[in-house]
């Protein structure tokens, strides 16, 4: 159902039509460790990740595993990044 909350106007899971059904009502903001991932979405109600409502719960247990940002990182630094992979991934 179409969010009517913190992410108007998005395709979401947890809408009903009481209203969102996550835990506390709402969808959390993103946290510092999001950094710069391609998953989060800026809203005039603050940045959501467009994968996980609560970013925190999932950084609270450890590296986040969706978080583009970090994939990036480990690329560069194991030296593993494919130009033309890199390339294509600019593009988007
Ligand atoms: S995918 Fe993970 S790192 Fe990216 S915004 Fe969502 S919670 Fe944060």
């Amino acid at each position: 159902m179409i969010c009517t909350s913190v992410r108007e106007g998005v395709e979401c899971f947890f809408m009903s039509k009481k209203g969102c059904k996550f835990t506390g009502g709402t969808c959390y903001p993103v946290v510092e460790e999001c950094g710069t991932c391609n998953r989060i979405v800026e809203f005039p109600t603050g940045k959501y990740c467009m994968i996980y409502p609560d970013p925190a719960a999932k950084w609270r247990i450890g590296t986040c595993d969706m978080a583009t940002h970090i994939k990036a990182e480990e690329a560069e630094k194991a030296g593993k990044i494919n130009p033309l992979k890199a390339s294509k991934r600019m593009a988007r």
